[in-house]
């Protein structure tokens, strides 16, 4: 960082005396970094040493907040950990790697951890105006991973921490994801061990037992057949038992691992709820003994064809679900995202889906009758390889000079639904994709250096990578 980049630096620090939290604002995916040469973020943990002796370590104040992934809200658990706020499961995770660390003497802090969406808009403000934050790149609000509370930036300025991390840091999850930025690492292999991390006022990193307890139901109460099973505490997935039978699983955490279930006999029923981590190891069980009455009529318990139950499956992949004869229609999900549905009934209601999120996946199938009566749900859990994701121009290269029109093409690989191109901040189209490709035909009005972007984007419109390239546009 030149010289007079740092005065003006430090003059913003001291003349705002705003929370590093909000001025450390380096670029986080799908914002690509290493093609933004001198872009990167503030020097990491210009902080008093007074400072940081005061603010090490955890301090037990869970909150809810609300985080951001790809751009969706859904809430998320915050502690303090050395002054900043951090997701709880990023800071179970980091609290163990800090001590081994420190057994090892290295000392690791961390400088930024979540971020609101104010603190993100402030700086992705910044970024578009270049007024503030030393015009440092940001990813747009929403989709930066301090908002997801995955994202943690550490001191790796200080003596050993990189090298520690570089070696370590992968065995506790813990990944460097922007190339120009070495202090920022992303919590991103998973997993919920931050359930009970404050419990009995407890500030070790213990990632034990994820406990669970049902939500909204009282014990021996009587309900309704046809009732919703939700459950709060740490785990990855969730599956429902009653009488040792599968009732049906769910991924959705945030919505309290919902899934509506139906008896065949009325009366005293036990309901089981197992919780499970990343690798899809039972970690906490719970139960509650509920009176089923009288009610909707029992629907069918129904099987996946395809993909099977505990199988590993990379890629596209079809679902098919047995349904009875009468049924017209299944619609298919993932936790709380939609996979589609088919009417297709003399092929099990075949719908082919590309999810893009790798990991221990709950997929589930609703099927209806003509009348839009459900018939029944079925239930697959898989282990999903997610392919990468790719886009890369084709036609434009680097510091190569073009005529206003301009003909953008692009090259794909992995599931990718559609490109975004961009000059500079500013979006020219977004074009669906066909035969791994996208083409998007231009006129800029005016000549001059243009940075180019293509971001490949998700069937749920989430941002998979990008390419950038700089040009000259020639009138
Ligand atoms: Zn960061």
């Amino acid at each position: 960082m030149p010289l007079p980049t740092l005065l003006r630096l430090h003059v913003l620090l001291l003349s705002l005396g705003v929370a590093l939290a909000v001025l450390s604002g380096c670029a986080d995916p799908p914002v690509a970094a290493d093609a933004q040469a001198g872009a990167d973020g503030v020097e990491p943990d210009p902080r008093e040493p007074d400072d940081l002796a005061l603010k090490s370590g955890l301090s037990c104040h869970p909150r809810s907040a609300s985080g951001y992934t790809a751009g969706a809200r859904r809430a998320i658990t915050v502690v303090d950990v050395d002054g900043r706020p951090v997701e709880i499961n990023t800071a179970a995770r980091f609290l163990e790697m800090q001590a081994d660390a420190q057994a090892a003497g290295v000392s690791l802090y961390i400088v930024s951890g979540f971020r609101t969406m104010e603190e993100q808009q402030y700086l992705y403000g910044c970024y578009l105006s270049c007024n503030c934050n030393n015009c440092n790149l940001a990813a747009s609000p929403g989709y930066s991973n301090h908002q997801s509370g995955l994202a943690l930036d550490l001191n790796t300025s200080d003596w050993g921490v990189y090298d520690w991390l570089a070696r370590h840091g992968a065995d506790y999850g813990f990944h460097r994801t922007v190339p120009s930025e070495d202090w920022h690492w992303e919590y991103l292999d998973g997993g919920a061990p931050g359930a009970g991390l404050c419990e009995s006022g407890g500030a070790t990193g213990s990632t034990s037992h994820g406990d669970l307890a049902f939500v909204g139901l009282t014990p021996n109460g009587a309900y309704r057949n046809g009732l919703w099973l939700k459950v709060k505490g740490g785990a990855h997935h969730v599956r429902y038992f009653a009488d040792d039978v599968f009732l049906g699983a769910s991924e959705d955490r945030a919505g309290g691992f919902p899934v509506r279930v139906t008896v065949q006999y009325l009366g005293a029923k036990t309901f089981v709820a197992k919780g499970y981590d990343a690798e899809d190891t039972a970690v906490a069980e719970t139960r509650v003994t509920l009176q089923v009455v009288a009610g909707e009529t029992p629907k069918a318990r129904l099987k996946f064809i395809s993909p099977a139950d505990g199988g590993s499956f990379a890629g596209g992949m079809w679902l098919k679900v047995d349904a009875p004869a009468s049924a017209v229609r299944a619609v298919y999900s993932a936790g709380p995202y939609a996979l589609g549905e088919s009417g297709v009934a003399d092929d099990h209601f075949a719908q082919r889906v590309d999810l893009t999120t790798s990991g221990w996946r709950v997929l589930q199938a609703v099927v209806y009758d003509r009348d839009d009566t459900e018939l029944g749900r079925a239930y697959t859990v898989i282990d999903f390889d997610a392919p990468a994701a790719t886009v890369k121009f084709e036609n434009v290269t680097e510091g190569n000079a073009y005529g206003r029109e301009v003909v953008l093409r692009a090259a794909t690989t992995g599931p990718v639904a559609a490109v975004e191109f961009f000059a500079d901040r500013w979006s020219l189209g977004k074009v669906a994709t066909g035969n791994s490709h996208a083409v998007l035909r231009y006129t800029f009005q005016q000549g001059g250096r243009r940075v180019l972007r293509a971001v490949a984007l998700g069937t749920r419109g989430e941002s998979l990578g990008e390419d950038t390239v700089a040009v000259d546009i020639v009138p």
